[in-house]
């Protein structure tokens, strides 16, 4: 392997330490305490896997944690009520609503009723077009993509004038990394389920961002000789020699294209622990904003 791993686990544990040091200088300055409302509507393992950590982190850090895991049955409305409470609370400063949810809930009409102050997720529209106009920046940037440009930043990749392919267009993910990319002035395609010629467009990239959940889609042979590779995917596929008989890779075939990049992300241990550095950076500064 001739790849240089970027380790976000150990970012992630850094960043943390200095949120943590932070928390305890507001507290002794009287400040209030950071608060993280999470919402889990449902009982996916994966999910109650990702909220479980949320919140432990933010109680490792010194915040306020306030889970309320709902049934699948909930309705909109009572969902609705929930975050118009959440809203209102002087004691929680973010409001994560974990996805998915059910198909019977309008998941875009439950991102818009969180007030956009609480909007740690950074999905309400008003915080996306703020972060999409040019001249203008957003209260709070998305977490895994903020995860993924700090772990950028880190490596000292050199981003003004690089070609960037990000694969993938999520509201959560592919797009807004794409707006992150072309504000660092990154020249950025954004590719897709529809695009043609997937592997040449890939082949372009200096900096090659996968976000599609394929397991192990991007091949050694898509990649451009010393790119850098950002795998944001996480997929449990199935492993008879592990331990619980599956495992978690990423959307990147990491062995073939260790060989080839510069750089790249491993899963685990890449960009997931930044997203929840990143959650907890977005309640602090809410919290800030909540003082002044
Ligand atoms: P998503 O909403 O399902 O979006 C997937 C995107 O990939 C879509 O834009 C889709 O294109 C595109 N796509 C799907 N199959 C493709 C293919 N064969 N070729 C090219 N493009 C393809 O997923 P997401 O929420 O962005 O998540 C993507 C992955 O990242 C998942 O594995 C998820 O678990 C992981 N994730 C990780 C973190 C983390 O913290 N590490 C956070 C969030 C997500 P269309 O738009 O044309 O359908």
């Amino acid at each position: 392997m001739t790849a240089k791993i970027l380790d976000g686990k150990t970012l992630a544990a850094k960043l943390r330490a200095g949120l943590a040091d932070r928390v305890t200088a507001r507290l002794a300055a009287g400040l209030s305490r950071p608060g993280l409302a999470t919402v889990l509507v449902g009982s996916d393992p994966a999910s109650e896997t990702y909220v479980r950590n949320k919140r432990k982190s933010s109680e490792e850090v010194g915040m306020a944690s306030f889970g309320h895991e709902l049934s699948i049955d909930i309705s909109q409305a009572e969902l609705l009520e929930l975050i118009a409470e959440l809203n209102k609370r002087a004691d929680i400063h973010g409001i994560l609503v974990q996805l998915p949810l059910p198909k019977h809930i309008d998941a875009m009409a439950v991102q818009s009723a969180i007030v956009v102050s609480k909007d740690v997720d950074c999905l309400h529209p008003e915080n996306i077009g703020y972060l999409a106009q040019k001249g203008r920046q957003p209260r709070f940037v998305p977490c895994t993509p903020a995860g993924i440009m700090r772990i950028l930043e880190e490596a000292g990749v050199e981003l003004a004038g690089a070609s960037a392919v990000v694969l993938g267009r999520s509201n959560i993910v592919g797009m807004p990394v794409a707006l992150l990319l072309t504000k660092a002035d990154a020249t950025v395609t954004i590719a897709h389920s529809r695009t043609r010629e997937l592997a040449t467009v890939c082949r372009k990239a200096d900096v090659l961002v996968a976000a599609v959940g394929n397991p192990a889609l991007v091949r050694g042979d898509w990649v451009k000789p010393g790119a850098v590779v950002i795998d944001v995917g996480v997929n449990r596929i199935e492993d008879k020699a592990a331990k619980r008989g599956n495992r978690l890779v990423g959307d990147v075939a990491f062995n073939e294209v260790a060989e080839v990049a510069a750089a790249i992300t491993p899963v685990p241990g890449g960009v997931g622990p930044m997203t929840i550095a990143m959650l907890l950076a977005n309640t602090l500064h809410a919290a800030e904003l909540a003082d002044s």
